[in-house]
């Protein structure tokens, strides 16, 4: 049984072309790297699903359809165009739940996960990577009602609540100021709501900043470790002991250009290069901090793990190398589920 820490279902729905992208997922086979069907493959149980608006310039070559003709001659998103395409992503998971018929559940809080475990139904639990679109708490709250219950402030480009990370290889993740005042107000506020605050796409100062102000674990849905490919979006070994002395989760990227020492897309990575990353984070975080966090529909796989469906093989694969039983169930499902019990312990529907 597999809970993961992070994907791009949602974005991608968006950005696809099909008549009705929600009945692919749910009855037939989606292009890209998951869908119902191979989520129940794949035993996956649940996720984190997150709400993405992708660069503009990456919808100009991917989806154009997507644009208006003023868009087709923008340098960017607008804060409004966001949060339409925001809107129209939790729109997607919310037409998936009403539309599975029980299959897939939206989950607000720890006995909706408890219920999915136990029904074998789909556990989406909202997340919004980068929260440009946001303009004030009100909006959030907004999205709250709807079932958000995960924020990375952040993503790669500068924004009203932090610098920005860029994602360069090889680099440290130091790349410069950390959260606006703004960005570290919202910290409190998503806390203060009980939601998750994903550092992943925070450069070092921003997650330091976040460090200081939560009193929930830090969690990092998906990112890996620097020392063993220096790209800029990696853990140092200081973050990795800050995120276990706050009792929070790392779950792995399986993107290969962070995985890599050579920050490469190759799809002929062995498991040997994620196994290592695994091992790292056993060692620095113990057994309670250690999940997944793969980025499928959003992130370059190995042949080894093309989609969804293939959890089953990796597992497998972790088994041979040596983990056991209760490893490998800590990182398939309990650890995140011990961790958001954790941070919503206190939520009431
Ligand atoms: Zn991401």
């Amino acid at each position: 049984m597999i809970f993961d820490g992070h994907n791009d279902l949602l974005a991608r729905l968006w950005m696809s072309s099909h008549r009705d992208p929600v009945d692919q997922f749910l009855h037939h086979t989606l292009e890209g790297q998951m869908d119902l069907r191979r989520c129940r493959q794949g035993r996956m149980y649940g996720g984190l699903f997150a709400i993405f608006v992708p660069p503009l310039k990456y919808v100009k070559t991917h989806a154009s359809h997507k644009l208006t003709s003023m868009a087709h001659s923008q340098a960017d998103f607008t804060i409004a165009q966001r949060h339409d395409i925001c809107t129209a992503q939790i729109d997607y998971a919310l037409e998936i739940e009403y539309r599975s018929q029980g299959a897939v559940k939206i989950c607000r809080d720890i006995a909706d996960i408890h219920l999915c475990m136990k029904n074998q139904c789909l556990a989406m639990v909202l997340h919004l990577e980068g929260a440009e679109a946001l303009t004030n708490v009100s909006q959030l709250d907004d999205w709250y009602a709807k079932g958000l219950r995960s924020v990375g402030l952040l993503w790669n480009e500068p924004s009203q609540f932090g610098h920005g990370l860029q994602g360069k290889f090889p680099h440290s993740p130091d790349t410069g100021l950390g959260l606006t005042d703004l960005g570290q107000q919202w910290v409190v506020e998503c806390e203060k709501r009980r939601m998750l605050v994903d550092v992943s796409h925070m450069n070092e100062q921003a997650f330091w900043h976040t460090q200081q102000l939560l009193t929930q674990p830090i969690v990092a849905t998906h990112s890996n470790i620097h020392k063993l490919c220096p790209q800029a979006r990696n853990l140092l070994d200081s973050q990795l002991n800050a995120i276990k002395v706050s009792h929070g989760v790392v779950g792995l990227n399986f993107d290969t250009a962070f995985l890599r020492a050579d920050g490469q897309r190759n799809i002929q990575t062995p498991y040997s290069v994620m196994f290592a990353h695994f091992d790292y984070l056993f060692e620095y975080l113990g057994e309670t901090g250690v999940a997944f966090g793969s980025d499928y529909d959003g992130g370059f796989m190995s042949k080894y793990w093309p989609s969804v469906d293939y959890f089953p093989r990796l597992i497998d694969a972790l088994s041979d190398y040596g983990y056991s039983d209760i490893r490998i169930a800590n990182i398939c499902h309990k650890n995140w589920y011990t961790v958001l019990h954790r941070i919503w312990a206190s939520l009431n529907k």
